[in-house]
């Protein structure tokens, strides 16, 4: 059973997002990869992530409801998340973006991949 998702994530025009108490931050329009996992509940878990009306609860909810975001592709995986967010290319965007529950000193766990 998969335990590690990727949403790749496009922005169609660049975002100044203001994300809780972590901050306002602001992001480029390109493709983004993040790397999540859930050990249970894991088809709802992602099935949260492409729904649109939710509370807004971990960092990547802040993102994927704004507008000009899309999810392009969910990728289902059995690695572990660090692993897996380490071993894909692209900068770290916002440094603890997504990283609250990281054991690895990812540095967070949204990437950019590019323009
Ligand atoms: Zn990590």
């Amino acid at each position: 059973m998969p335990r590690t998702y990727q949403l790749h994530i496009r922005l169609s025009q660049p975002l100044r997002l203001q994300i809780g108490r972590f901050g306002a931050f602001d992001f480029a329009a390109g493709d983004y990869v993040y790397t999540g996992s859930a050990k249970r509940n894991f088809e709802a878990r992602v099935a949260r992530h492409l729904r649109r009306e939710k509370t807004l609860r971990w960092h990547i909810d802040y993102l994927l409801v704004a507008a000009g975001v899309t999810i392009t592709e969910v990728i289902r995986s059995d690695a572990d998340e660090c692993a897996l967010n380490q071993a894909t290319p692209g900068a770290i965007p916002v440094a603890g973006f997504g990283a609250s529950d990281c054991h690895r000193g990812c540095g967070g766990h949204l990437k950019f991949l590019g323009a």
